[in-house]
């Protein structure tokens, strides 16, 4: 018996057709689509590579984007009054800052000064701390996409194990508190926890997010788990020589074996995330401009 495999590009692709579709009514109920501001310094290929996805995106559903690309030497305190200024302006309803940053910038600095209800990555200090307290706010889109993914395989999720394989403020913390607000029963496993195989082997849900090729092994995997693979890693082509292919944190093809259902990497979490940063920048503008937010 094999996995139900978790097509999360099928899934996004839903998403954002939801958010275009709603994105449509706002505009013709209030003469204005939603504005998502992408923050780039520096010359990073990568990076460069990502906003230009997420300003396709965005433009794709109907919202508006602002893209402000800075120079590599651009100082901190220069970068902090131009976050500044787009947490004030009103016609920006999310804010996006590629991370990471130039090392000369202090990342901590930077996102203090965005504004939280703006705060469309969930990585300001108020929106950590708003998901802690179980309070409204906007959620880290890798963990929220790890979730919706989930509960497609599995509706209500109250009461199942949930082993959450890392602990980065990016993914693993959040991914645990979005977990437990599931009602599921949350562990959190990282670096120095023993008997990782064990751990694995007691979870009806498993999130790996640790960046580690195919550590988990499918015979980690309970029998009938729904395993979520966070991790996306860059690893050798088995087939040509000198080329790459990517590869989650989760041998894939053990798991599926023995999963009763999984994510594959690339077209799992990845594109959930992506979708996930739209539906913020959606969510976003309704609750600072008082818009009614339909549930997707
Ligand atoms: P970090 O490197 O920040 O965190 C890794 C975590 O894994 C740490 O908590 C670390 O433990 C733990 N860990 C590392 N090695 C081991 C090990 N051998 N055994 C047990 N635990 C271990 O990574 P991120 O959370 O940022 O990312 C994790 C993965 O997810 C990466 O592959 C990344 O590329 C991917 N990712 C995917 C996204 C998507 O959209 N699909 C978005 C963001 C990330 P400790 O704290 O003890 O050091």
């Amino acid at each position: 018996v094999s996995a139900l495999v978790l097509d999360g590009a099928a899934i996004a692709a839903e998403l954002r057709g939801e958010v275009a579709a709603i994105v449509a009514q706002l505009k013709s109920k209030h003469g204005k689509a939603p504005c998502l501001a992408a923050v780039l310094v520096g010359d990073d290929p990568a990076s460069h590579v990502y906003v230009a996805a997420k300003v396709r995106d965005t433009e794709e559903t109907g919202m508006r984007s602002l893209e402000v690309r800075l120079p590599a030497d651009t100082s901190e305190a220069d970068l902090i009054a131009r976050v500044k200024a787009l947490s004030a302006d009103e016609e920006v309803d999310g804010i996006l800052v590629q991370l990471p940053l130039p090392a000369h910038i202090d990342q901590n600095k930077v996102l203090a000064v965005l504004s939280p209800d703006k705060d469309v990555d969930g990585l300001t200090e108020i929106s950590a701390g708003r998901l802690a307290l179980g309070k409204p706010g906007l959620r880290p889109c890798t963990p929220e996409g790890s979730v919706i993914l989930a509960k497609r395989a599995q509706k209500d999720l109250s009461g199942a194990n949930c082993l959450v394989l890392g602990r980065s403020i990016l993914v693993g913390k959040p991914a645990a508190a979005l977990f437990l607000a599931e009602n599921c029963t949350v562990t959190i496993a990282h670096s120095r926890t023993r008997d990782l195989p064990a751990r694995c082997r007691e979870a009806d849900i498993l999130v790996a997010a640790i960046g580690r090729p195919e550590m988990v092994r499918g015979d980690w995997v309970k029998p009938g788990a729904i395993v979520i693979d966070v991790g996306i890693n860059r690893v050798p082509s088995l087939k040509t020589q000198g080329k790459t292919r990517l590869v989650g944190d989760v041998a894939y093809a053990e798991a599926l074996e023995t999963a009763g259902a999984i994510t594959p990497v690339p077209g799992g979490v990845g594109p959930m995330t992506r979708a996930g940063l739209l539906r913020n920048t959606l969510r976003a503008a309704c609750a600072r401009r008082g818009w009614d937010m339909p549930a997707i």
